[in-house]
């Protein structure tokens, strides 16, 4: 079977450039939008450099230039977009309205995959202000996209690697300490740390997949559904040394949280939401999802353990 032609937007960021890296490596024919308005970025001109010189088409266009969006859109059978949606970093979901309005009049893509990557917005109707932006305006997306019947897969990758192991699961840190750990709470609760490299390489199995058409696939690989004790002795087992430890209570987090500046706030939920609450563990998958290690178990994941090894 010919491999789908996929549009990455937002393929600079930190996980669009993954997504076009994992796209470009599974064989299919890869274009990556190159926004106009990044101007004199020349980091971001190098990265695109570097992906055209792998092969990627690379694809002039603007949100603020609706005919480039829809030419775009043409080219390809399916568009992936990583915008982005990390408050310290830009929030820029609502953005791809403008995207999902291109999709509508292009009427040729069979699958598209809007910027969500995280917890599953339908299941944190509940989620604390004002981190619950997050997940209302991913929610404003998924409306979008199905009141104009577009074919879409939706990605609840879990914790990305980066912000949570390498930081021990603490906010505020992405880089794991030698000396002492603060445990949110008991430090029991279950979450789930997938490596970003393993989300992209997930993410683009499910372009050709029909099991994956209109529902979510949710990342969960086994051995990765650890608590944040189990984080830190799989670091303390990596260093030969124990970590002092201290403990957040729930209320002092919830009081810290709200003299914090908005950005912070928001990133302060979602440790709330995972780490107290176990959103990522406290319900089954049902009939709308799939979970992506079962669909592919030929993929060989990142276990937590060995992601830290680059830290020693
Ligand atoms: P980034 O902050 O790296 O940004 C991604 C890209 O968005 C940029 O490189 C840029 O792409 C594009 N972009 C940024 N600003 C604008 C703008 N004003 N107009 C148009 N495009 C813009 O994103 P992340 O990789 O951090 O986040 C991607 C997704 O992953 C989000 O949905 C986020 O919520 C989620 N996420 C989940 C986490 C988790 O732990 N589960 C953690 C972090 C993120 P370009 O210039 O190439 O067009």
């Amino acid at each position: 079977m010919e491999k789908s032609r996929i549009l990455v937007v937002g393929g600079t960021g930190y996980l669009g450039r993954r997504i076009v890296r994992a796209s470009l490596d599974d064989g299919h024919p890869t274009h990556v939008l190159y926004r106009r308005e990044i101007g004199v970025d020349i980091d971001k001109i190098q990265i695109l450099m570097s992906f055209k010189k792998q092969g990627a088409h690379l694809v002039e266009g603007s949100f603020s230039d609706h005919r480039s969006l829809v030419d775009a859109v043409k080219q390809v059978d399916a568009v992936i977009c990583a915008i982005s949606g990390v408050h310290i970093r830009s929030h820029q979901i609502l953005l791809q309205l403008k995207l999902v309005d291109a999709i509508k009049e292009a009427r040729n893509i069979k699958r598209f995959l809007p910027s969500e990557f995280g917890m599953d917005p339908a299941r944190m109707g509940h989620a604390i202000a004002p981190g619950r932006v997050t997940f209302d305006d991913k929610m404003v997306v998924r409306k979008a996209i199905e009141d104009a019947a577009i074919p879409f897969t939706y990605v609840s990758a879990s914790c990305f690697a980066g912000y949570f192991v390498g930081g021990l699961c603490q906010p505020g840190n992405i880089v794991p300490s030698r000396d002492s750990v603060c445990l949110l709470g008991d430090g029991n609760v279950k979450a789930i740390f997938v490596d970003e490299d393993d989300i992209a390489m997930y993410t683009i199995k499910t372009i050709d997949d029909p099991r994956m058409l209109n529902k979510t696939l949710y990342i969960r690989p086994p051995e990765n559904i650890l608590s944040q004790r189990e984080v830190v002795e799989a670091w303390e087992e990596l260093i030969g040394k124990k970590l002092s430890k201290s403990s957040i209570s729930v209320d002092d987090f919830l009081t810290n949280l709200k003299g914090q500046d908005y950005a912070s706030q928001v990133g302060l939920g979602h440790y709330y939401h995972v780490l107290y609450e176990g959103c990522l563990t406290n319900f089954e998958i049902g009939d709308e999802g799939e979970e992506a290690s079962q669909l592919y178990p030929e993929v060989t994941y990142t276990r937590v353990k060995d992601y830290l090894k680059q830290y020693v």
